[in-house]
């Protein structure tokens, strides 16, 4: 697998053994031991979508999630930011959907938005 922590993109080499991680190789730090062993056991990935918004400048909310959330929860949390709508203004960091899924993870407001005139 390729770590994809930094630009280096090193080229890993993870061995098993009874389906357990024995060894890391071709890591250049110890992010890549790191990424290799949460990435067979419990992949997460930061998401980063946008919501639809009403009286503001643009149509879509640029928003991230506040933290890392499943992988394999990737689906489900997209139908739940497609299917949100906000109103401006927004703050940047404001909470646009609450314990997204029942992840304990919140989708935030990554910029702000002012209210346009009609
Ligand atoms: S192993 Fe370290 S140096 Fe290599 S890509 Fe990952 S974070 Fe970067």
């Amino acid at each position: 697998m390729v770590c994809i922590n930094c630009p280096m993109s090193c080229h890993l080499k993870v061995t098993l053994e009874d389906g357990q991680v024995k060894a890391v190789s071709g890591n250049t730090c110890p992010r890549g031991e790191t990424y290799a062993i949460k990435e067979l056991t419990n992949p997460t990935r930061m998401l980063t979508s946008t919501v639809n918004i009403k009286g503001a400048i643009h149509n879509g909310l640029p928003v991230i999630t506040s933290g890392d959330i499943p992988k394999d929860k990737i689906f489900d949390v997209m139908k739940e930011i497609t299917a949100a709508e906000v109103c401006a203004p927004v703050k940047i960091n404001d909470v646009i959907i609450k314990d997204v899924c029942g992840l304990g993870v919140d989708i935030i407001a990554s910029r702000s938005m002012e209210k346009v005139n009609d």
